[in-house]
């Protein structure tokens, strides 16, 4: 049997119909950001491997600081026992980090650092003694992973899951105020979303434990992008109002919207960040939960009963810590983040036509990510004509994957110009499938 063959009679895949799915097709090898596949054909990752992949793939430094740091150890428990990668890598992170957010608490994936922020919202109010902060705020189109407490914040339950309605009660919903090129009722859009954020705030203040949001681009939803000045009267509510913001950067986070972190973009500082994905470039599944000094403080004590009851077996995992930081070694040796102005001007000049083209509704970047919507008659996550595009695409040697009627690129960082102008010319020929 063939890979693809074998993984049909025992492998159940992620967010797939199975009755209805194409064999998956099985890569061999990468380098940068060409994926070769068992037949020996190429194809161009320009949506990052699902947003993880920063420096391309198999990229030598992290491939071996990965290797080099198995021969040594690679896992140990990490209560009562910590490692030099830890220690550097949560420094590192910190230094990144506003200066009130210096605490660190690393798990595994996007689902667990977003279900981390949660409890460690609830947990500190619980300690500070206001036991009735229970209740959560967050946006329409939101997505936080797919673990319960992180579905529960997001908006996804009704299309994925409609059995979890009721999970969502404690969950108050703002619109995200999106905008693109051309936008002429963002600050119509921003004041209906503060107005929503207001209400509420009146009717639950002292029940909210947190809000939680993707700062500055929703992914899942479709890269819908707000803009800076809305997260900053968002947080001065929040503030007014004694509510923590837990900024959920497991898709912005490094590099994707042009700073190392949207926050910096925002010029807001939230009490609690969520990091995963990017992480270690896209090669170990790793996340780290950084929270302010204050939120720390709260959970310390003379018995247990104040601490933190969370931990994961692979908990701070040693690969994963030495992958993220010869990530971060890559960010200074390649000059990374002038890279990703670049690619951002490339963005802006390949989307010149593809404003007002008669098959587009909008059109938008921020930093790497590009993105456009199709005028489809059948928006929404299964859209037909963006299943169309995807499979034009792959079998020009391009990776897309539409989100519903969103076209969007999110190319590694070691994207050539002439690799983004082909994929630019391929995308504006499937525009008229
Ligand atoms: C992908 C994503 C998550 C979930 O991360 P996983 O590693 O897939 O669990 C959470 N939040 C945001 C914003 C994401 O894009």
């Amino acid at each position: 049997m063939t890979t693809s063959q074998t993984d049909k009679t025992y492998i159940w895949h992620p967010y797939t119909q199975h009755q209805t799915a194409a064999e998956a097709t099985s890569i061999v090898k990468g380098d940068g950001i060409k994926l070769f596949t068992e037949d020996g054909a190429e194809i161009w990752d320009m949506i990052s491997s699902w947003w993880v992949n920063l420096h391309g793939h198999a990229h030598p430094k992290i491939a071996k600081a990965i290797g080099d740091q198995a021969m040594e150890l690679e896992h140990v428990i990490f209560a009562d026992f910590t490692h030099k990668p830890a220690a550097r890598l949560s420094k590192r992170l910190v230094d990144l980090m506003p200066a009130p957010l210096n605490r660190v608490f690393f798990s595994d994936n996007g689902s667990t650092s977003v279900e981390v922020g949660l409890k460690m919202a609830l947990k500190y109010w619980h300690n500070k003694g206001e036991t009735k902060r229970l209740r959560f705020l967050s946006f329409e189109g939101g997505y936080h992973g797919d673990t319960f407490g992180a579905m529960s914040v997001g908006k996804w339950g009704d299309l994925f899951n409609p059995y979890l309605a009721a999970i969502h009660s404690q969950v108050d919903l703002i619109p995200f105020p999106e905008t693109w090129i051309g936008d002429t009722d963002v600050e119509q859009r921003e004041a209906d979303a503060l107005a929503k954020l207001d209400t509420f705030i009146t009717e639950y203040q002292d029940e909210y434990a947190a809000l939680i949001v993707e700062p500055l681009m929703q992914g899942a939803a479709g890269m819908r992008f707000c803009r800076p000045e809305f997260l900053q009267k968002m947080q001065a509510r929040l503030a007014a109002a004694n509510i923590l913001t837990i900024y959920d950067e497991v898709s912005t986070g490094f590099g994707r919207t042009g700073k190392m972190f949207a926050f910096e973009t925002a010029g807001t500082v939230p009490d609690i960040i969520c990091l995963s994905k990017g992480i270690t470039g896209g090669f170990m599944p790793l996340a780290a939960t950084i929270c302010h000094e204050k939120i720390f403080a709260e959970f310390l004590g003379d018995s247990f009963d104040k601490a933190f009851t969370h931990g994961h077996s692979y908990t701070a995992n040693l690969l994963g810590c030495a992958a993220a930081n010869a990530s971060l070694d890559v960010f200074e040796e390649e000059k990374t983040l002038e890279k990703i102005t670049e690619i951002a001007s490339w963005h802006q000049e390949n989307l010149k036509r593809f404003i007002n083209h008669p098959a587009l509704e909008t059109v938008r970047t921020l930093g790497v990510i590009s993105a456009m919507n199709l005028k489809a008659s059948d928006a929404g996550y299964m859209s037909a004509k963006g299943a169309k595009i995807k499979a034009f695409c792959l079998e020009k040697g391009i990776l897309v994957r539409p989100l519903g009627n969103c076209i969007y690129l999110l190319p590694p960082y070691c994207v050539t110009r002439a690799q983004l102008d082909t994929t630019y010319d391929v995308l504006f020929e499937a525009l008229d499938l």
